[in-house]
């Protein structure tokens, strides 16, 4: 049984592929689907565009399909309305998309901003991760992860990518980026989203996981 996943990150295929373990389920990235559609991702959640990316592919290749959108939600950030920030725009919070080293600053110095009006501004945040699966007649399946922690003053670590220097999962002294990634993969956001999806697929396709 084959399900096409909307990402050209080969990383997000095998982490996933990983975590759903399950041996008759191959995932295939888009990468693989010539002039694949690249919607516009423009939900107001991260459910909105996990299912804006799987309906495309479906619709366009008439296959199960997979899509995930993710990022950071800080809560001292979060809008009167409960837009969470930089949340659907974590990859492209200070207005280039994917500049992990400039995102990563605009929210440290607005974190700071807040600082210097107001005492006792929260650092708490969470990562949030959801997992849509649609099938090829455009029935929706969602699954969704968060990962709790707290936003730091200064990156510290190495590894992943994106935010990770600065967020400290609950629990834990160190970043995501100083977690080995085998470590940050059992736990974080998209392992429990997709958790939650295997779930839903062993329940979709029993013969076919067994
Ligand atoms: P995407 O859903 O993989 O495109 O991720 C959107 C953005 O959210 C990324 O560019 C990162 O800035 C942020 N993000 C999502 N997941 C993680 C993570 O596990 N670590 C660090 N940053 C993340």
């Amino acid at each position: 049984m084959k399900i096409i996943l909307a990402s050209r990150n080969l990383h997000k295929l095998g982490e996933m592929e990983k975590l759903f373990s399950l041996p008759h389920i191959r995932l295939v990235s888009s990468l693989d689907i010539p002039h694949a559609p690249d919607p516009d991702e423009n939900g107001t959640t991260f459910a909105q565009n996990a299912v804006i990316k799987a309906k495309a592919l479906a619709e366009f290749t008439h296959e199960w399909t997979l899509a995930d959108d993710s990022g950071l939600c800080v809560d001292a950030l979060r809008k009167p309305d409960g837009t969470e920030v930089p949340g659907v725009y974590s990859a492209r919070y200070c207005g280039e998309h994917g500049n992990d080293a400039a995102n990563n600053e605009k929210l440290l110095a607005d974190l700071e901003s807040l600082e210097e009006k107001s005492h006792n501004v929260s650092r708490r945040c969470h990562f949030a991760c959801a997992l849509a699966l649609v099938s090829p007649d455009g029935q929706t399946h969602l699954a969704e992860g968060i990962c709790p922690g707290i936003l730091l003053r200064a990156g510290r670590g190495n590894n992943g990518f994106g935010y990770d220097p600065l967020f400290q999962p609950d629990g834990y002294d160190q970043t995501f980026a100083e977690l080995p990634s085998d470590v940050k993969c059992t736990f974080s956001h998209r392992a429990v989203a997709a958790r939650k999806m295997r779930e839903i697929l062993l329940g979709l396709f029993p013969g076919h996981t067994a």
